[in-house]
């Protein structure tokens, strides 16, 4: 059969609001053009965010139910703690209230004031993290990663010669740990390779270096690896992701992602010294180790939810469902970001909308565009979201995320077909000016108007 289904079927429905076109004009201008400023409520399909954005199965529901409360040796944490080391086979396993709060003890650990902690493309919470410890974050993905029109499989790959390079110039006393995210979120959500996890921890034995994953998307990266990495392709995803972890001597996750949950994260680590030293930072500002931050609840659903993520129905239709948008969109003749990534879609705004220039960003017109059509909202990732201060963005992006588990074929073809036709009508895009912004992460907040 070619046609790939959803491997589930639906017990609860929550609906979602049509709007008419002279509401959606309204809200915009209520939002001053800022997506983010939107009431959920008036969006009809929302891919704003693949965060915290997934649809739990029953099951996880059922944990919840079940999740024991106690303040001290909960049963919800030892079998979350069962589930974490049977997966990724590290020892010592922390809760978290989400990925920054594992990335913040992480750090606030590990860097000393001039440390330097090289990534393939840090995540802007993870960089934020390393730069509030006194450390330096080093991006050092291949070359590839860094264009858009390369097709190379897995082009979140580090590059393990300037790694290298890195520590020869530097010198191993500066670089506490490395650490390679996996998917690259930053970099388009593109795999990183088992052959090239590998060689960078080669490079970390060599200069005694541990090697930490930010491994919020580890299920997505290890079907990739089968479906992309020669020799690869007999194996489980459960049994890649295994191997990813054995490489590792320590991870952050943040379960919002392959962790099937709206709320979780976890901190891992080989070294029991270190992750005593972790557990009094848990203790201080998120939690008991038993529950750091989160419920006895959320502990049973995220231990479902790391266990479900895995299976091969599910992993094969995630990634199957990314495809499709994609096919669907470059057959309506829209440039997309190839090869594609596990969790979105990132459209070129720039060949979108020619007529428009950076300063007027093209992406925020082609976002608010698509609202204003069609009631979807994505999210601008180019010279809003990175070009305060005149910074130069390489590419003017929309990212067309996926929630895991939310939408159907139907309401994707629906996304595809409102693309197709603005596509058609681009011409009728308009730029925007930015008229108030706040001093830091100004996507979030920041006022446009539409230039005439
Ligand atoms: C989401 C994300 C984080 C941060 O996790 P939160 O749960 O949002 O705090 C870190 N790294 C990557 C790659 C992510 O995608």
């Amino acid at each position: 059969m070619k046609t790939i289904i959803e491997p589930f079927r639906i017990k609860v429905v929550e609906p979602i609001t049509m709007t008419t076109s002279e509401q959606r004009e309204q809200r915009l201008r209520e939002a001053n053009f800022n997506l983010f400023k939107l009431k959920a409520r008036d969006v009809l399909i929302d891919l704003l965010t693949d965060s915290g954005t997934g649809a739990m199965s029953s099951d996880q529901w059922a944990g919840v139910m079940r999740g024991d409360e106690s303040y001290a040796g909960a049963e919800s944490f030892f079998r979350f703690q069962d589930v974490l080391r049977r997966i990724t086979g590290i020892e010592n396993v922390l809760p978290t209230h989400q990925g920054r709060a594992s990335e913040r003890i992480l750090f606030e650990l590990v860097c000393t004031p001039g440390c330097i902690i090289p990534n393939n493309n840090h995540f802007d919470t993870t960089r934020a993290n390393v730069e509030h410890s006194g450390g330096q974050a080093v991006d050092l993905v291949i070359p590839e990663g860094r264009i858009a029109k390369s097709r190379h499989p897995f082009k979140g790959n580090m590059d393990v010669a300037r790694l290298e390079a890195l520590f020869e110039s530097v010198g191993a006393d500066r670089i506490p740990l490395v650490m390679v995210t996996i998917t690259n979120n930053s970099g388009g959500g593109q795999p990183v390779s088992l052959e090239n996890l590998r060689a960078v921890r080669a490079v970390c034995d060599k200069f005694h270096t541990p090697l930490f994953l930010d491994a919020c998307r580890f299920a997505e990266n290890a079907y990739f690896i089968k479906l992309r990495e020669p020799g690869q392709s007999h194996r489980n995803a459960a049994e890649i992701a295994r191997e990813v972890f054995s490489l590792a001597d320590g991870a952050t996750i943040s379960a919002k992602k392959d962790g099937l949950v709206n709320i979780g994260g976890v901190l891992l680590m080989r070294d029991p010294a270190l992750a005593r030293r972790a557990s009094n930072l848990l203790i201080m500002t998120e939690g008991f180790v038993s529950y750091g931050g989160v419920a006895g609840r959320d502990l049973e659903a995220m231990a479902q939810g790391f266990e479900e993520v895995l299976n091969e129905d599910y992993l094969q239709y995630r990634i199957r469902s990314a495809d499709y948008l994609a096919g669907k969109l470059m057959s309506a003749g829209i440039a997309i970001v190839e090869p594609l990534g596990g969790h979105a879609i990132y459209v070129d705004a720039t060949a979108f909308c020619p007529h428009i220039p950076p300063e007027h960003f093209p992406g925020q017109a082609l976002a608010v565009g698509l609202y204003r059509h069609a009631g979807i909202r994505t999210c601008e990732i180019g010279s809003v979201m990175f070009g305060a201060g005149g910074h130069h963005v390489d590419m003017e992006l929309v990212r067309f995320a996926l929630p895991r588990r939310v939408y159907t074929q139907s309401h994707i073809d629906y996304v595809a077909e409102a693309s197709g036709e603005l596509f058609e009508k681009r011409s009728s895009l308009r730029g925007l000016r930015i008229v108030e912004e706040p001093t830091t992460l100004r996507h979030f907040s920041a006022a446009f108007e539409e230039i005439q």
